[in-house]
């Protein structure tokens, strides 16, 4: 697992980490999730791919808590059929439980296709991880079917809006109007919004004026191993 750092656009502090998987493959060498999440997905072997990240993310994420790291949340990526295959709720408690991580310090990041496909079981599990106490974002927002009703319908914390619409903020009005509209609604609804993907001292000026509450991205950090990331969050947090 690597950890990308999420911090509080204001004022640079910390703000969470995301764990993304990669297959430390014997020839290939790292192998991004982009090359064998969706393979995974059709063979039956994403579930124990989630098996191994979960409890792998929330151990860690303890034991940096114990070390001293600042208090802020992991998150972790459910795929749609992970979501949908199982029993989400269920096996988040027993992680939490097993590894000790209080649960507002875990999130849980889906895309906007899971809550599409699953209406009325979706909102359900939603439910579920919202009484455990887990935090729910939408990942890639803007990307897909963006249903403006399920907004108001699930319990969602955060919105991570994808990186095409940060890559050209700068440059597009249209963009701009799109990003500041979906920042306003956000926050009137009490959702957090990410920029996803910043990697530019100018994207990251755009983000600013935008109004986002919280960024991610090359500029800041790309997805450190697990050592780095440690070092990286007791050395930077606060002071970008
Ligand atoms: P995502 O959840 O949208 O994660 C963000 C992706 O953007 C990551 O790619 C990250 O490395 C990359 N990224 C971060 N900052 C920048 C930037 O400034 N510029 C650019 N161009 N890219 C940036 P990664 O690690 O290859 O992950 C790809 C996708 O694989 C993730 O997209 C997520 O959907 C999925 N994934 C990752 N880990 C897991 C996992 O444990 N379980 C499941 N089911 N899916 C995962
Ligand atoms: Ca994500
Ligand atoms: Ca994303």
């Amino acid at each position: 697992l690597h950890y990308q750092p999420q911090l509080c656009l204001a004022d640079g502090a910390l703000q969470g980490l995301e764990a993304l998987v990669r297959w430390r493959h014997p020839e290939r060498g790292l192998v991004g999730p982009d090359e064998f999440i969706t393979f995974s997905e059709s063979r039956g072997l994403i579930t124990p791919i989630g098996r191994w990240v979960m409890p792998q993310a929330c151990r860690q994420l303890k034991e940096w808590q114990d070390q001293g790291l600042a208090m802020v949340p992991v998150a972790i990526n459910l795929s749609a059929l992970e979501f949908r295959q199982r029993d989400v709720a269920a096996e988040i408690a027993a992680v939490l439980r097993d590894t000790g991580l209080a649960p507002q310090y875990l999130e849980i990041e889906l895309t906007e296709s899971v809550l599409m496909h699953n209406a009325s079981q979706g909102l359900a599990t939603l439910h579920a991880l919202k009484a455990l106490g887990v935090g729910i974002s939408i990942d890639d927002f803007g990307t897909g079917y963006s249903s403006l009703s399920y907004l108001k319908r699930y319990p969602i914390d955060k919105l991570k809006i994808d990186r095409s619409f940060v890559m050209d903020t700068p440059g597009s009005s249209e963009d701009v109007a799109i990003v500041t509209a979906i920042i306003q609604m956000g926050r009137s609804l009490q959702l957090l919004t990410v920029a996803e993907g910043v990697e530019t001292e100018e994207e990251w000026k755009g983000v600013g004026i935008c109004g986002f509450d919280l960024v991610q991205g090359y500029y800041i950090a790309r997805p450190l191993r697990r050592e780095d990331a440690f070092a990286w969050a007791l050395r930077n947090a606060g002071h970008i």
